[in-house]
């Protein structure tokens, strides 16, 4: 067999004679050409391998050994999975019963909750080799290739497992709408739809019991809403698994997992971090625990300390800080506004400030941090007018202290619009139950504007009535740039 070198030393003294005998080779060069993009386009091996399954983050991974001891929290998640993965076990008992193999897994959440991490754990738990791949991989502009990739995996997790002596192999499909998005939605060409017949085929054909390797499918999305109605349909992912973010039980055993090994100082206490850290992910979680190591890397510390861990909270929340150097009248501007958002905190939820400051950070000028109530789920009318408050505090701190508002408020309007919205879409406010979709927008802009106002009202009260405790506040928060909750609340005393 000639060599692909050989081939192509060939063809380039070939191109050398034609020129040489004075022979027009455009025509042959734009053929080759085409011939190469296809090839490379087509063939794994080639300059495709960018895409191929061979490499990459969607590379046929070796088990890795993370078991449901890693994964924190998601009790109920693991419970779920843990019952379905008995059916891949228990095959006797399966087969005794008449029960339908299960072929497909989907797990339901949001980013960085561990739905990857379940998945590995599942594996293990099975004894099954593990292949994660992203449904963004199989996507390609050239028809057939997204199919032949599924195809592909299908294959190479066979083949992996079969040569690490394994009866199940576990295929992790990450993005899964990327891949399994409705038929039919994608004008233009068929390469989508193609691509998951594909994939629905390969599923059918996982028949069970004359299968050497047993495949499991798990995929995984935030947009199950976005997935072809056939993927849902009983023999594919006829299971579903919510993965939610994590409740405070779940992030203290998550941070407790992360901070395994590291030298912690005793003053730590990860039920406070817990409790500050409320709708933070896992991913979010373990990034605290590594900017706060970082933090201490940086000063030279031997020991993780607990304002590591603060700073860490504001840098994963808000951004890294910047070095924006607002004019002094800003910076004023920034404190009162600051001072106003935290004097409201205070006075609807004594102890609820868990910092303030005017240092830029992300896309904030100042920021004040709430410490969150223990994990909520529903609001009465009150919690909803209280956050209004809060939210509002800022601008009308401004104008009452400095004469007049400024743009820095229009995210904290927007969160108290949606707030008051929310008062009356629940049936909340003076109009009473309302169907949100026939009422009349005119009549809820007014009721919106209406609680607006009133909370407005409210405030400037709160802040003309305590105007001493809020300029010695905004002083000292210009002064030292940042204020913990409890130097705060030393300074403003019981509001
Ligand atoms: P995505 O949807 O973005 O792919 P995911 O839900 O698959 O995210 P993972 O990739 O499993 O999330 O999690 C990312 C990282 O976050 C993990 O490697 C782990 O460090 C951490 N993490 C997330 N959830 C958990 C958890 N429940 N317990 C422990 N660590 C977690």
């Amino acid at each position: 067999m000639l060599s692909r070198e050989s081939l192509i030393g060939m063809s380039a003294a070939f191109i050398v004679f034609l020129i040489a005998r004075g022979v027009d080779v455009t025509p042959l060069l734009m053929l080759g050409g085409l011939g190469l993009l296809f090839y490379f386009a087509l063939d794994p091996r080639g300059l495709g391998k960018r895409f191929s399954l061979s490499r990459g983050a969607g590379e046929v991974q070796a088990t890795a050994p993370v078991t449901f001891d890693d994964v924190g929290g998601q009790e109920v998640a693991k419970r779920e999975l843990l019952e379905a993965l008995q059916f891949v076990r228990d095959t006797q008992t399966v087969e005794h019963l008449g029960i339908r193999p299960l072929r497909g897994i989907l797990l339901v959440g949001p980013p960085g909750t561990g739905k990857t991490l379940l998945a590995k754990a599942a594996a293990h738990r099975v004894g099954a080799s593990f292949v994660a791949v992203s449904g963004s991989q199989f996507i390609e502009m050239y028809a057939g290739v997204g199919a032949r990739r599924v195809r592909q995996l299908f294959k190479k997790a066979r083949e992996q497992a079969a040569r690490q002596g394994r009866n199940y192999a576990v295929i992790f499909i990450d993005e899964l709408e990327v891949l399994g998005a409705r038929r039919g939605q994608h004008l233009g060409h068929l390469e989508y739809d193609q691509t998951l017949n594909e994939l629905l085929v390969q599923m059918d054909g996982l028949a069970g019991d004359q299968e050497e390797v047993r495949v499991l499918v798990i995929g995984a999305t935030n947009r199950p809403d976005l997935l072809d109605p056939a993927l849902l349909r009983p023999g594919r992912f006829d299971r579903t698994v919510r993965v939610d973010l994590p409740d405070k039980k779940g992030r203290l055993h998550i941070l407790r997992i992360h901070c395994q090994g590291r030298p912690l100082h005793p003053e730590v206490r990860l039920e406070e971090i817990a409790k500050e850290t409320y709708g933070f992910s896992g991913a979010h979680l373990e990034n605290l625990v590594n900017e706060a190591a970082i933090l201490a890397f940086r000063e030279g510390a031997r020991t993780i300390e607990p304002r590591h861990f603060k700073e860490g909270i504001e840098k994963v929340m808000m951004g890294e800080k910047l070095d924006r150097s607002p004019s002094a009248e800003e910076k004023e501007r920034i404190a009162y506004h600051e001072t106003g958002h935290a004097l409201l905190s205070e006075i609807v939820r004594p102890g609820s400030v868990a910092a303030v400051t005017i240092t830029s950070r992300g896309q904030a000028l100042g920021y004040m941090r709430q410490m969150p109530a223990d994990d909520t789920y529903l609001f009465t009318k009150q919690d909803l007018l209280d956050q209004i408050a809060v939210a509002l505090a800022g601008a009308v701190s401004e104008e009452v202290f400095l004469g007049s508002r400024s743009t820095g408020s229009v995210g904290d309007f927007e969160q108290a619009v949606r707030l008051a919205e929310r008062i009356v879409d629940a049936g909340l406010s003076d109009l009473g139950i309302v169907n949100p979709q026939t009422l009349n927008p005119e009549t809820r802009h007014d009721e919106v504007s209406r609680i607006l106002c009133a909370q407005e009202e409210y405030v400037r009260r709160c802040l003309e009535g305590l105007r001493e405790r809020v300029e010695k506040a905004a002083a000292r928060l210009i002064e030292e740039e940042r204020l913990s909750g409890e130097a705060f609340r030393r300074l403003i005393g019981h509001p």
